[in-house]
């Protein structure tokens, strides 16, 4: 397989080696002088390296900054449940070894010599995404996570630059383009801040897609990961919340988080009274659900989007839809101007995760809690305890 990418032939035009090998998956690469230098750097992560296995330590390859790279040590990261939906490979494609984790924050330690928007000692973080084609119409909107050739994983990518599958942040440390790296608030405890990473943005997209503000009426239907952003979120955007629970232990905390009303939803007079009243729905749930009660909720040309992704297909009946002129959406995360724009956002109205910190040799036992339910909100990983 062979694979040079335009960086890499602009870094050895740059630094005048010859590629005396077009496969760089080869870890040393000869210079012109006659040298040898590393390509990539052997780190320890945490991943699986099966759908049935449990997570363990285990070593990766990351290449060695160039030009317009920052080398990132990882200092925590969130724990989402798309981590475990691909380690467990439940949504297929999964290439082991897999090492998850797209919400990370740490310091630049080292930085290519064209890197302008950083430097060594910086505190810094990365999302979903670790590069796009940059080209296509989306690309050039910034909206890079539905770029036309596919975005770039944080982990379960290809790497175009190694050839191999991309690994996320249960790891030492992690090498991106600074183009699709974020600067963290200073004002932010840094562990919280990772979760806004993906459930922060996933969260923060749609609701600024849909005019969020002053004077809107927003539901906010399961409170989780995504879910209790999304209420944070909503609340400092200036809109009225509607929190939607089945469980009437999530009635306080709702509220703590920022609820103007608590739903329960299997109440069916609590769910008539809000009856055609909402503007918006964020729908966070990923279990089975009935979206038609929530659908029935919506004003005339309100829209319900979901960014829960439960399995199977959700019935949707079209008189939830046709009476109202209601619309029925979906959302992926967001942009990298979009995420930083998130990022500074939550700075100034000092909104960050409700984390439950664990250690990596945790990691197992919190996907377990996860399946439950058994988390408020986000399990925060401590990578300091990947060097124990
Ligand atoms: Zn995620
Ligand atoms: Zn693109």
């Amino acid at each position: 397989m062979v694979i040079v990418t335009v960086h890499i032939v602009e870094w050895f035009q740059t630094h005048n080696f010859a590629i005396i090998k077009s496969n760089i998956m080869e870890s040393k690469i000869a210079t012109a002088e006659g040298g040898t230098i590393a390509m990539t750097k052997q780190v320890r992560a945490f991943g699986t390296a099966a759908p049935a296995g449990q997570l363990k330590q285990l070593n990766i390859q990351r290449r060695k900054p160039i030009l317009h790279d920052v080398e990132i040590e990882i200092l925590f990261c969130g724990v989402c449940h798309s981590d475990l939906h691909t380690a467990r490979n439940e949504w297929h494609g999964t290439i082991y070894p897999c090492v998850p984790g797209h919400e990370i924050v740490g310091k630049i330690v080292n930085a290519g010599s064209h890197v302008k928007k950083f430097k060594v000692g910086d505190f810094a973080a990365v999302g979903c995404m670790v590069d796009s084609c940059r080209e296509c119409e989306y690309c050039k909107e910034g909206l890079e996570q539905y770029c036309e050739e596919g975005m770039i994983g944080t982990y379960n990518s290809t790497d175009p630059h190694l050839g191999i599958q991309t690994y996320g942040g249960y790891s030492e440390s992690v090498v991106v383009d600074e183009v699709f790296v974020l600067k963290v608030p200073e004002n932010l405890d840094l562990a919280s801040t990772a979760p806004l990473l993906c459930a922060g943005i996933t969260t923060y997209s749609p609701l600024r897609h849909w005019n969020i503000g002053p004077g809107k009426r927003v539901g906010i239907v399961g409170i989780g990961g995504l879910g209790h952003m999304g209420v944070k979120l909503a609340k400092a955007m200036g809109a009225e919340v509607i929190v939607f629970t089945t469980s009437p232990s999530k009635i306080e905390d709702a509220k703590r988080l920022g609820a103007d009303h608590v739903v329960l939803s299997k109440d069916k007079d609590q769910m008539q009274r809000y009856s055609g009243r909402l503007h918006f729905v964020l729908d966070a749930v990923s279990a089975e659900h009935d979206i038609n009660a929530y659908l029935k909720l919506l004003k005339v040309d309100g829209t319900l989007a979901l960014v829960g992704a439960p399995e199977h297909p959700l019935p949707v009946a079209a008189f939830s839809l046709i009476p109202k002129r209601r619309s029925f959406a979906g959302s992926m995360i967001g942009g990298i101007a979009e995420t930083q724009e998130m990022l500074d956002f939550c700075g100034k109205h000092n909104i960050v995760a409700d984390i439950e910190m664990i250690n990596i040799q945790q990691i197992n036992e919190a996907y377990e809690r996860l399946l439950k339910g058994d988390v408020k909100y986000r399990f925060v990983i401590d990578m300091a305890s990947l060097k124990k």
